[in-house]
């Protein structure tokens, strides 16, 4: 995590600013802790990136794997017997899906760049010049990679730390990446000029993340699904189509533009193994927020 990051994030607890314990540091800081003094809430920063997750039991009882991964990784001795407690303290044991999130960082790798991605950038690019960008479910950071070319500050957030990992790779030194719940909040009711949220509403519940985006969109908001909602157990309780989608954004004062008040259906091809290409016709939206 960039230090000038740090008053741009909040305990997603109650909402109070953070106070930072610095272990590890080299350009940025790689090994430290965020604590709330009104909470006394703490968040681990891993391998440069903060963990602002309400419940860590909870959040680790679905994935006692990386629990174990970062028990092994992590020098700090604060840090491990935080993660050691958040381990003991699990009240639940889940399936756990650290393996399911790592393979994905894979496939995301492996798949070459798509017509969706191309379409992406270009709506990216052509946006006049913004500060602030965050990306909700930025998972590798391929278009907060590309987003941060154009614009000011980006700021990335997912679930995934595998994914985030690969993310702070990039070196992008005007991007940073957050492990934490989109729907908590970590930045508080910060404005951003533009939201990004791509391939999200089958993982962060669409009306709930729509509500964060209205929230804190200051110009644009960029969007895309492939409504891919077949997930089982974990699927959103409320879905969206291209159609409620679109009424939504209409309602909560929005304005769909370029092109994109109609349907799409752009290519998004993802390489899962030899064998198996996975094929999205992805929708994409983009609106502007309609001044008072
Ligand atoms: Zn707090």
């Amino acid at each position: 995590m960039h230090e000038s990051s740090l008053p741009y994030i909040q305990c997603v607890r109650c909402g109070h600013s953070l106070e930072l314990e610095t272990f590890e540091e080299k350009n940025e800081i790689i090994e430290g802790l965020l604590s709330c003094v009104q909470c006394n809430g703490v968040y681990p920063i891993i391998s440069s990136i903060p963990f602002l997750v309400e419940d860590l039991s909870l959040f680790f009882s679905i994935r006692a794997k990386l629990g174990g991964y970062l028990l092994l990784n992590v020098k700090d001795k604060k840090i491990k017997s935080l993660i050691k407690q958040s381990l003991q303290e699990i009240k639940k044991v889940g399936d756990d899906i650290t393996d399911l999130e790592r393979n994905w960082v894979g496939i995301y790798k492996k798949s070459k760049y798509s017509a969706f991605q191309i379409k992406v950038r270009h709506v990216i690019k052509k946006l006049p010049q913004c500060d602030f960008v965050v990306e909700h479910g930025c998972s590798i950071g391929t278009m907060s990679e590309i987003t941060a070319k154009s614009h000011g500050k980006i700021f990335g957030i997912d679930k995934s730390f595998f994914a985030l990992l690969e993310a702070k790779k990039r070196k992008i030194n005007n991007a940073d990446f957050f492990l934490a719940d989109s729907l908590s909040r970590p930045f508080g009711t910060m404005k951003f000029d533009i939201v990004v949220a791509l391939n999200v509403l089958e993982l962060i519940e669409p009306l709930q993340l729509l509500k964060i985006i209205k929230m804190q969109a200051k110009r644009f908001v960029l969007l895309s699904d492939p409504y891919d909602y077949e997930r089982g157990k974990s699927s959103v309780k409320v879905r969206l189509d291209e159609k409620s989608l679109r009424s939504k954004l209409k309602q909560a004062g929005f304005k769909l533009i370029n092109n994109t008040r109609k349907p799409s259906f752009i290519s998004w091809k993802l390489d899962v193994n030899p064998r198996l290409e996975l094929n999205y016709k992805v929708d994409l939206v983009l609106a502007a927020v309609l001044r008072k």
